[in-house]
């Protein structure tokens, strides 16, 4: 696929970084049209007149719009295969990637991303806004900006963050450890177990030592195989039997990513452990993620998950639920062996679960 592209005439100097910023669409590209009294998405090429901060940026700036603008509730892995294949073919051309994304799934892209990635050595910084562009008090200019100042910013020529993250109102965080949290306000992502890559007041923090080393020597690998037949398992008080028991003889399921309560515990009704049991003797990968977002999911602590290591649940430890279930699709696409897909879920591929 052949993507228009443009590039910003920057005050770019010689061997300044090169960006490529890819737009896919949320509330960040839209103005508010007169006519049809609602938010849409405008004409990518028109940024300069929303932003013209940008041509007062010192590296070169180039951007590729997909095809179409879509709400980030639409995002699918073919979306996130086409995003990684983009990065992939443009690898060498640029020193960094910014995407610009809707907030609703961008925790679920950043993640997705950065398994698709493997050895990623430059960075890849999505950000979006929670109000439109066109809007006077929006936050997306600020963002827009400082996601792009981050994604240049070298030290002795080597980028300061080679790893896909997100910035958003004065943070950057892992993109794997990244949750939307907030709907309203403008501090929208948080990242509970694991601490900001940086934090930006009148300048930007680094915090190096949480920094993904940088690697160049290894080369970029794409993945291109992300499989869907996965589903979240939220518990609650009262769940019962036949829903539980339908969920887990969905035809073709392979993985489950089991929301926990606290610690990783479960109700220890017999039924339930005899379904979970039962679907892990066909094969059915279960993933046990606790619904807090702090701390970490520990099987045994408490006498209500104690028997779920010995059925062959695999503990989570304190991976979000969007990088759970984006790991899971990345690994039943690449491996048919279950127990290999058990073995790699409990292990840290990209930093994004502490063991
Ligand atoms: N629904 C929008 C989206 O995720 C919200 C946003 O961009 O903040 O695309």
């Amino acid at each position: 696929m052949t993507y228009k592209t443009f590039k910003i005439n920057t005050s770019s100097k010689d061997k300044a970084a090169s960006v490529l910023m890819i737009y896919t669409g949320g509330t960040l590209g839209m103005v508010y049209d007169n006519r049809s009294k609602s938010l849409v998405p405008f004409d990518f090429e028109q940024i300069l007149v929303n932003v013209p901060e940008m041509e007062r940026l010192s590296f070169e700036l180039t951007i590729l719009a997909l095809p179409e603008a879509i709400d980030s509730s639409n995002i699918k892995p073919t979306h996130w295969v086409e995003l990684a294949q983009i990065i992939r073919d443009n690898f060498t051309e640029y020193d960094a990637f910014v995407v610009l994304h809707g907030t609703d799934t961008m925790a679920y892209t950043a993640s997705a991303l950065s398994f698709l990635l493997e050895n990623l050595s430059k960075p890849v910084i999505l950000t979006g806004a929670q109000l439109p562009i066109g809007i006077a008090r929006t936050d997306a200019r600020e963002n827009l900006i400082t996601a792009l100042e981050i994604a240049s910013a070298q030290i002795d020529g080597r980028p300061i963050i080679p790893e896909v993250a997100i910035y958003f109102n004065s943070f950057l965080l892992r993109g794997n450890r990244a949750k939307k949290k907030e709907s309203s306000q403008f501090n929208a992502f948080r990242s509970e177990n694991y601490p900001n890559l940086a934090e930006v007041g009148v300048t930007i923090e680094y915090n190096h030592p949480y920094i993904k080393p940088f690697r160049p020597d290894l080369s970029l690998a794409l993945h291109d195989n992300l499989d869907e037949n996965v589903v979240i398992l939220k518990l609650f008080p009262g769940i019962n039997e036949k829903i539980v028991h339908n969920i887990l003889n969905i035809e073709g399921l392979k993985g489950v990513v089991m929301e926990t309560f606290g610690a990783g515990n479960t109700m220890t009704d017999e039924w339930f452990l005899n379904e979970l049991k039962a679907a892990n003797d066909r094969g059915i990968v279960i993933f046990n993620v606790s619904q807090c977002d702090g701390g970490k999911v520990l099987q045994g602590h408490y006498q209500t998950s104690s028997k779920l290591s010995k059925i062959g649940v695999v503990s989570g430890s304190d991976i979000t639920t969007e990088a759970a279930i984006t790991k899971m699709m990345y690994l039943f696409g690449r491996e048919t062996n279950h127990e290999k897909v058990k073995f790699l879920l409990e292990q840290p591929i990209c930093g994004e679960m502490t063991v």
